[in-house]
C-alpha cells in the first residue's frame, strides 16, 4: 500500500479499536509514523544496508517484527500497545500488493523456515557497488510510487477520505467540548 492509505486505514482502525478497548487518548502523529515503520525500516535496509536484498519488503514486513515492537512498547508503557498494533496492521494492509502465497510466506516468516530467501535476501545475488546500489534502488522505489495502478490509487484515495473524515469529526468534537 501507499503512504496515505497506510496512515488513513491505520488511524481509522486504531481509533475504532480504542472505542472497544478503552485506552489513553492516542497521539495521531505517533500512529502515523508507526503505520509506516515497516516501510521506513525495510526501505532503509534495501537502499543503504543490504546489497543482496531483492525488494523493499524485508524483516520489518513480518508479523514477528510487529509482535516484537508491540511487546517492546508495552514493556515501556502498557498504554502503548495500540502503537505496536500499527506495524502489524501495516503488514496486513500490504496484502493486496503481492500474491497471497508470497505475502503469507513473508508475513509468517520464520514459521515455514528461517531461510532469508523467503524475505527476498539472496546472498548469491550479484551486488552493485554502493553508489550504484543507492541510486538504482531510490529510482526503483520512486518509480514504483509513480507507476502505481488504478487499484492502488483507489486504495490511496480511500485512505485520504478516511483521514479527511477522521479530522473533520475530531475537530467537530473538539469544538463541542469548548464552553
Ligand atoms: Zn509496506
Amino acid at each position: 500500500m501507499l503512504v496515505m492509505s497506510h496512515i488513513g486505514y491505520t488511524l481509522g482502525i486504531t481509533s475504532q479499536v480504542q472505542k472497544v478497548i478503552p485506552n489513553k487518548p492516542i497521539n495521531q502523529l505517533t500512529v502515523a509514523v508507526m503505520s509506516l515503520l515497516p516501510d521506513i525500516v525495510d526501505r532503509m535496509l534495501f537502499v543503504f544496508v543490504l546489497p543482496f536484498a531483492e525488494s523493499g519488503r524485508l524483516f520489518a514486513h513480518t508479523i514477528l517484527f510487529g509482535v516484537i515492537i508491540c511487546i517492546a512498547l508495552t514493556t515501556i508503557s502498557r498504554h502503548w500497545w495500540i502503537y505496536g498494533l500499527a506495524p502489524i496492521l501495516h503488514v496486513i494492509l500490504d496484502t493486496p500488493m503481492e500474491s497471497p502465497l508470497s505475502w503469507m510466506k513473508r508475513a509468517s516468516w520464520p514459521i515455514f523456515g528461517a531461510d532469508l530467501q523467503i524475505l527476498g535476501v539472496d546472498f548469491k545475488a550479484k551486488s552493485l557497488d554502493i553508489p550504484d546500489q543507492i541510486t538504482t534502488r531510490i529510482t526503483d522505489l520512486t518509480n514504483a510510487y509513480f507507476e502505481a495502478s488504478w487499484w492502488y490509487l483507489s486504495l490511496e484515495l480511500g485512505g485520504i477520505l478516511i483521514l479527511i473524515f477522521f479530522f473533520l469529526t475530531r475537530s467537530r468534537s473538539c469544538s463541542q467540548e469548548k464552553p
